[in-house]
């Protein structure tokens, strides 16, 4: 299963995402689509170089922050459901849903494992990186959250 990179971009054009030219990466690693709700929401789709995409993840996002669960579309068929994502991703976007359950401060996002670390994906407090304090590194948060399934593969 594959995406095409030109049916993607055909598509996330169409739902009204324009793609960021980002001076950080630059073109070899990727491309980044971002669809603006209101401020300072938006809704980010990234593209990896190639032609056949093994898939285009999907997700809200805070500013440059990523925010709440994954919509990984898999197949040049399930494109077709971007303007449900679009949709569904809209509606969520600054709601209870994607607070941290555990102080309802912060906001929870998708942590991804890497090939080797053998755990499932999961959402967790954005709080739940290593700060710095007088005392030294802290977690300022270790909320997680089942409220959304993490990744949503379509
Ligand atoms: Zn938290």
């Amino acid at each position: 299963m594959s995406v095409h990179c030109t049916v993607a971009k055909q598509a996330l054009t169409n739902a009204g995402f324009l793609e960021v030219k980002s001076p950080l990466f630059g073109e070899a690693l990727g491309s980044e689509y971002r669809r603006v709700l209101a401020p300072p929401w938006s809704i980010t789709a990234w593209l990896d170089t190639g032609d056949a995409l093994d898939h285009v993840d999907i997700h809200l996002q805070l500013g440059e922050q990523s925010v709440g669960n994954i919509h990984r579309v898999t197949t040049d068929a399930a494109v077709a459901d971007l303007p449900a994502i679009v949709a569904t991703l809209s509606a969520l976007a600054g709601t209870d849903t994607l607070k941290c359950p555990k102080r309802k401060v912060r906001w929870i996002a998708t942590k991804l494992p890497k090939p080797r670390d053998g755990w499932q994906p999961f959402l967790s407090c954005t709080g739940m990186r290593v700060g710095r304090s007088r005392e030294g590194k802290r977690i300022a948060c270790d909320g997680t959250s089942t409220a959304l399934q993490p990744i949503v593969t379509h």
